[in-house]
């Protein structure tokens, strides 16, 4: 095991390997509140990655309805409670954020890592805590969608008793959309034994080798997303590659520019914003203020990571959904979730003009730029003043290149006369 520094937590922690970071590292915003469950994404991915038989239990991405759904079923739940039973209580975090090297405080608990020193079994020590889900586990990816909490069987009216009202509602569910997070330090990558998983250098895609692959599915029982699948038809394990040729920008579409992948870009709720983040040797992020992803992370501080506390240092993050009690919320994305809410709900000027890029356009937008417009609209939310501005963002690529321009009011377009009548 060798020290490493996950900025997540805030401290050292233990990692089967040493920290290894490319310069530039893929990684995405989810904006929870705004996706509709469509699975447009999933597909999108599977009609262009995955195909044969087999398939059908190929999820690379998912979107799982909350509390209740997963895929595999409960997978975080069950990971949740290994981690319990072996530090009772002390799953905690504590202590005064520090930007970047520790945003949200310190974790004070175990990660899968350091609880698998911990729990030795017959077989030996595990590289991650984890569990192998049951084929049952994986037969469904869409179990229990569209379930909320708050209705017991009988109590079928409090689902229509009215009166929802913010910051908590007591019927709730939202949609978790997933995909592979593209570790900082892969759990899957940690634990198997063909050395057939790695990280490419050259933007952080975690990827598994599928000549080396010899489907021990070590890394099914390890990685705590549970985001590595078993194809039984090849008898390898396969998992979403990132779209890197896009990534890399091979996808003719793209004019030579890197372009968001294929989930990203097809997203109907216009949730999603995928780019490369710079950083540095221990890790942490490279100060890039006008990136937008490092704008949402470490300045607005509106996106969190997924499941911090697994230690896998996850490159994916989520803008949490506003309704949902915070103590669920908590458990999921660590203590900055309060902060993260109320800046999301009461935005400033740069919030709402950064919001607009997501889903505006397939190339990587790595710097943008705001053009101050006039005041549009003036109320009162929830006690405090708000103002909208109908600021202009423009966005563009690595070289300099412009890749999108759009404005905070979305314009209206007027169908002309002659097609009154057209469909
Ligand atoms: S989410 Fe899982 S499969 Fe993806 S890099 Fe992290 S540990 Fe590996
Ligand atoms: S990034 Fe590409 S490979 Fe990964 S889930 Fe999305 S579409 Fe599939
Ligand atoms: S396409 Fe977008 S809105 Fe639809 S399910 Fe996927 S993430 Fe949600």
């Amino acid at each position: 095991m060798s020290a490493v520094y996950n900025w997540q937590l805030g401290r050292e922690m233990e990692y089967p390997y040493d920290g290894a970071f490319p310069d530039r590292q893929f990684a995405f915003v989810f904006n929870i509140n705004r996706c509709i469950g469509c699975q447009s994404c999933t597909m999108a991915c599977k009609s262009t990655w995955t195909f044969s038989k087999g398939q059908e239990y190929m999820w690379w991405n998912n979107v799982e309805t909350k509390p209740y759904g997963g895929y595999p079923q409960h997978w975080d739940v069950k990971l949740l409670q290994l981690l319990e039973q072996l530090n009772p209580g002390g799953q905690t975090w504590n202590g005064a954020p520090q930007a970047l090297k520790a945003p949200y405080g310190q974790f004070k608990g175990q990660t899968v890592f350091e609880a698998a020193l911990k729990n030795v079994s017959a077989e030996g020590a595990q590289q991650a805590l984890g569990y192998l889900p049951t084929d049952e586990e994986w037969a469904a990816p869409n179990r229990y969608e569209d379930n909320p909490t708050g209705a017991e069987k009988g109590q079928k009216s409090r689902y229509f008793a009215g009166g929802e009202s913010l910051p908590q509602h007591k019927t709730w569910f939202f949609y978790l959309a997933r995909i592979c997070n593209h570790c900082s330090y892969p759990a899957c990558l940690a634990a198997c034994p063909r050395n057939a998983i790695y990280k490419r250098p050259e933007d952080g895609i975690v990827l598994v080798d599928q000549e080396r692959c010899r489907g021990y599915r070590k890394c099914m029982e390890a990685c705590p997303y549970k985001k590595t699948l078993y194809r039984g038809t090849t008898r390898v394990t396969e998992k979403c590659i990132g779209c890197f040729p896009r990534v890399e920008g091979r996808d003719p579409a793209g004019g030579g520019l890197p372009m968001q992948t294929r989930c990203m870009a097809a997203c109907v709720g216009h949730i999603r914003l995928q780019g490369l983040v710079q950083l540095n040797q221990d890790g942490t992020w490279k100060e890039d203020r006008y990136n937008p992803l490092y704008y949402l992370v470490h300045v607005a501080k509106v996106a969190l990571p997924l499941y911090p506390q697994f230690g896998t240092e996850p490159n994916g993050y989520y803008i949490p959904p506003r309704w949902v009690p915070r103590p669920y919320l908590r458990q999921m994305f660590g203590p900055g979730v309060d902060g993260a809410i109320e800046r999301y709900a009461n935005p400033d000027r740069e919030l709402l003009a950064v919001l607009q890029l997501f889903g505006k356009e397939q190339r990587i937008c790595s710097r943008y730029e705001i053009k101050e417009g006039p005041k549009i609209f003036e109320t009162e939310v929830r006690g405090k003043r708000f103002a909208m501005y109908n600021d202009t963002i423009v966005g563009y690529a690595h070289d300099g290149t412009k890749v999108v321009e759009t404005t905070v009011e979305e314009p209206v377009h007027i169908r002309p006369d002659k097609h009154a009548n057209s469909i």
